[in-house]
Order: structure tokens, then sequence, then C-alpha cells
């Protein structure tokens, strides 16, 4: 098959779902339901996360692995140098490689006090997704993805930072960027341009995750370190005692971001799915439906 950068420059628009690797049975049939609608949508890439701390290294590499064998899909698994020393990590590049996947998004992780605590890397690891980059570069034929912060990374002073971190990563090596979920698309635009304003032409492809509860958005926020925009908490807040239609809402706010990110010229959208995608697929169905390329 065809690299997810090549991809990118080939087709238009990329479409993405994540999922987390499931601690249950009952949760990986779950999963496996989700993936099978996903499948039928012909999505770019799907993508298995890490957990905090590296620790579902090997479920990570095993349900990875199965989506890779078993389906039509394009997989990505997410890696971290959290907690693990460089041989370690080699280790597990080396099983992806084995179980035939060919996609890594290289990121340092959260520190283990949590996100805005002090990072403080493995005695024997490294410090910055720039150094898992090269290292996974330098292993294999992969193709190797970074992190983004449209709402800035908690431990960073500002955007410009932001974009600093994403130009080194993209000079280690890196082939395409995907934001944290995006729910105010002009800091999205912003962060896209200060990094083409320094001469880097990396995809950046915004993340993006529908509202379907209201105590979900504490969730998210402490997900993404930052406040959530004030229109969609204000848009959701309106209509908060009615279940309905804070699912309803929320599948509309995230259509009408997933629009204007395509007309600004976003290479993709990658939908972080919870492992339900039901929401997913409906912003999807809806783009669907104003759109020429399907
Ligand atoms: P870095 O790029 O290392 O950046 C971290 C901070 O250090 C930033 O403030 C940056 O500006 C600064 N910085 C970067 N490089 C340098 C340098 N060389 N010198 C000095 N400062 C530097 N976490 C998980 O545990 N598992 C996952 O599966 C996972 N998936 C994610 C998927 C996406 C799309 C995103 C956006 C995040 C994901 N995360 C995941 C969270 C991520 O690991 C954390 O947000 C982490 O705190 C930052 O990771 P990073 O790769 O951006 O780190």
């Amino acid at each position: 098959g065809r690299s997810i950068p090549q991809m990118l420059e080939e087709d238009g628009p990329s479409f993405s779902f994540e999922f987390f690797p499931p601690k249950s049975d009952r949760a990986e049939a779950l999963l496996w339901e989700s993936i099978r609608r996903v499948e039928q949508l012909r999505p770019t890439f799907v993508s298995v996360t890490y957990g905090a701390g590296g620790s579902t290294r090997d479920r990570t590499v095993r349900i990875t692995g199965r989506i890779e064998r078993e389906t039509t899909l394009t997989t990505m698994a997410h890696l971290t140098c959290v907690g693990s020393s460089v041989s370690e990590l080699r280790q597990v590049v080396g099983a992806y490689a084995d179980a035939g996947i060919r996609n890594v998004l290289a990121l340092r992780g959260d520190p283990a006090g949590g996100l805005g605590a002090p990072w403080t890397p493995h005695r024997d690891g490294l410090d910055h997704a720039d150094q898992l980059v090269s290292m996974v570069r330098s292993l294999g034929s992969f193709t190797v993805g970074v992190a983004a912060f449209p709402d800035t990374h908690p431990e960073s002073a500002d955007l410009a930072e932001d974009a600093d971190a994403i130009v080194r990563k993209a000079d280690a090596g890196a082939q395409f960027a995907i934001t944290q979920m995006v729910t105010d698309v002009d800091a999205y635009l912003r962060l896209r341009d200060l990094v083409a304003g320094r001469g880097r032409s990396i995809p950046i492809i915004p993340g993006l995750m529908p509202v379907t509860a209201y105590g979900q958005l504490e969730r998210m926020t402490k997900l993404n370190g930052q406040p959530l925009a004030t229109d969609v908490l204000d848009r959701i807040g309106a209509v908060k005692d009615d279940p309905d239609a804070v699912r309803e809402t929320g599948v509309q706010i995230c259509t009408e971001h997933a629009t204007r990110l395509l007309q600004e010229g976003a290479p993709g959208l990658h939908f972080i799915t919870m492992n339900r995608s039901t929401a997913s697929q409906e912003v999807f169905d809806n783009l669907r439906a104003v759109s020429t390329r399907h």
C-alpha cells in the first residue's frame, strides 16, 4: 500500500479515525464493531493510541497488528517516550515492524504526574518527541507523524514555541502532524501559518472530537490541557439539560468546524472516536452530503 504522506499528497484531504486499546473483552468487541463500521467509510488510515506511561504497550501492538492483518485499513500506532529506555523503545518499534505496522505517531507523552506537571525523562530514555522521530526513522522504512497544539501546549510559553517544536520535529524527519482536538478553527490556522512562515510544508491535520454528552466537556478540557472555545461551551451549555440536544449540537458544531477547516485547505481531518465512532461518522456523513469528493 501507499504511505500516509503519499496519500496526503496525492488524494486530497485525508479522513482518519483514532481508537484506544480496550481493557476488557467486552470493550474489545465494541471496538471491533466500530472498526468494521469505519472500514466501510474507506478512511485514509486509522490510529491506535499508546496509554499514559506506556501502560498499554502490548495491547497497542496487538490491536494495531490485528487491524492491519484482518481489515483493509491502513494503520498507525502511537508511541511515547514516557517511562521507557531507548532500548525498550527500540523493542516496541521492532514489535510494530513485526506486526506489519508502517506508520508511527511519535510522541513524548505526558509527564507521569499528569498534564502540566514537570517533565522528567527516563534516565536512559529520550527527552523530546523530535528525538523519537529521528530514532523511528533510523530503524526502518516507517513514516512518522507528530503532535501539534493549536491551543498551545501547557509547557509552551506561547504558540510560537509550539510552531518551533513542529519545525524541530519536521527537521528530524516527521512527515505530517496531527493536532489535539480543535475547538477554535482560528487557533489552528494561526499555528499552521506560523509553521508555514518558518518555511516548512509539513501537513498539519486537525484533530476533531464531537461533544456527545455534557459530562464529557470536563474530560475534553483535561485532555486538551486548556479551556475549550467559549462559543462551544456556550452552545452546549444552552442545551445541557437535554442529552439528545447536547449530542445533536455537538455533532453540528463539529460539522461546522470540519467544513471550515476543509474550506481553509486543511490537509485532512482526524476524528478522535473514543472507540464509539457513531458521532464521528455522523459528522463524516454530513460532510459527504455537502461535498462532491465522495
Ligand atoms: P514534544 O514535541 O516533545 O513537546 C513537549 C513540550 O516540549 C512542548 O512544550 C514543546 O514546545 C517543547 N519541546 C519540544 N521539543 C523540544 C526540545 N527539543 N527542546 C526543548 N523543548 C522542546 N499521549 C499519550 O500518552 N499517548 C498517545 O497515544 C497520545 N496521542 C496523541 C495524539 C495526538 C494527535 C496529540 C496531539 C497528542 C497525543 N498525546 C498522546 C499527548 C502527548 O503525548 C502530550 O501532549 C505530550 O505532553 C506532548 O507530546 P509531544 O509529542 O508534542 O512532545
